[in-house]
């Protein structure tokens, strides 16, 4: 069985029918569906494939200058008007990204959606309320949020981390850089909320999965080809265990065609780190299962 634990629902990109056929089409069963932050992304492919390589590394693997200034750019693709800039094309961020939307894929497929509810402790709707205008409803699973591109400190998270934690559902959350990023302020306040950090934990992935690897309830997911190569995943799974890795797409963004969604691309990535069969079953299915309280 194959769960994606991190996907953006965006029926402008790919409508609901056609996601279902790309997951046929890709052998994965279930979709855990995010709301949409944003307008859609086209990235200009030949800008990506010369800018990312870069990014990935300096963020990722390199100290020193090169570090720094992909961090510093990390930083500052988040504008103060609340857009963000994805190599020098701007977009819209919702402040409040529509809940319904995923509420809605996640009632009319059970079998293949699962869903997230996305709070903003910074934006106009109450985090609280979000998520018990949602939660309850079959087959939400969880709490996403974004202090990066939502532009604010980790610790305004804490009253949806308290609910969490009461509740026993996990937090799936895209750090930032300085405050934003602080990723010890939750496990902290928190050890016993489940915690998955996006995409490795960047931008501090290195220092993310090694805490995932000493607290039992830090997570992180492997999604989104922009942000996680095959070294960071491979570094990921050393420093934090398999059993604290979940496969996930971060789609329908840079493997997006004729409104199809191609998820080959980080299915293919776990599995060339070359993994026992126990420990691949648990990144690709088995771990989100656990940590969203559905294994059997
Ligand atoms: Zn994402």
């Amino acid at each position: 069985m194959i769960i994606d634990c991190h996907y953006h629902l965006d029926t402008e990109m790919v409508p609901l029918d056609a996601l279902i056929q790309s997951m046929d089409r890709h052998g994965i069963n279930r979709v855990a569906l995010i709301p949409r932050l944003n307008p859609p992304i086209y990235m200009n492919p030949l800008l990506a494939k010369i800018a990312l390589p870069v990014f990935r590394h300096g963020l990722h693997r390199s100290s020193g200058w090169l570090h720094r200034a992909m961090t510093a750019m990390y930083r500052n693709n988040v504008k103060a008007d609340g857009t963000v800039d994805l190599l020098g094309k701007r977009y819209e961020v919702f402040a409040q990204p529509p809940n319904q939307e995923v509420k809605d894929a996640v009632k009319a497929h059970p079998d293949r959606f699962s869903g997230w509810v996305f709070v903003n402790p910074a934006g106009p709707a109450d985090p609280i309320a979000e998520i018990e205008r949602s939660m309850g409803q079959a087959g939400m699973i969880g709490v996403k949020a974004h202090p990066y591109w939502h532009n604010y400190p980790v610790r305004l998270l804490e009253t949806a981390a308290a609910w969490c934690e009461q509740h026993d559902q996990p937090m799936l959350i895209h750090l930032g850089a300085g405050e934003n990023g602080d990723f010890k302020f939750l496990p902290d306040q928190f050890p016993r909320l489940k915690i998955l950090y996006a995409h490795a934990g960047i931008p501090e992935s290195a220092a993310v999965c090694a805490l995932a690897g000493e607290r039992k309830n830090v997570f992180v997911d492997l999604s989104s080809s922009s942000y996680v190569d095959f070294q960071t995943a491979r570094d990921a799974v050393k420093r934090a265990g398999a059993g604290k890795c979940l496969f996930g797409s971060d789609g329908p963004y840079f493997h997006v065609q004729d409104q199809t969604f191609d998820f080959s691309c980080q299915r293919k990535m776990v599995e060339k780190i070359g993994l026992p069969d126990p420990d691949l079953k648990r990144v690709l299915s088995q771990n989100f299962l656990e940590l969203c309280g559905l294994a059997g």
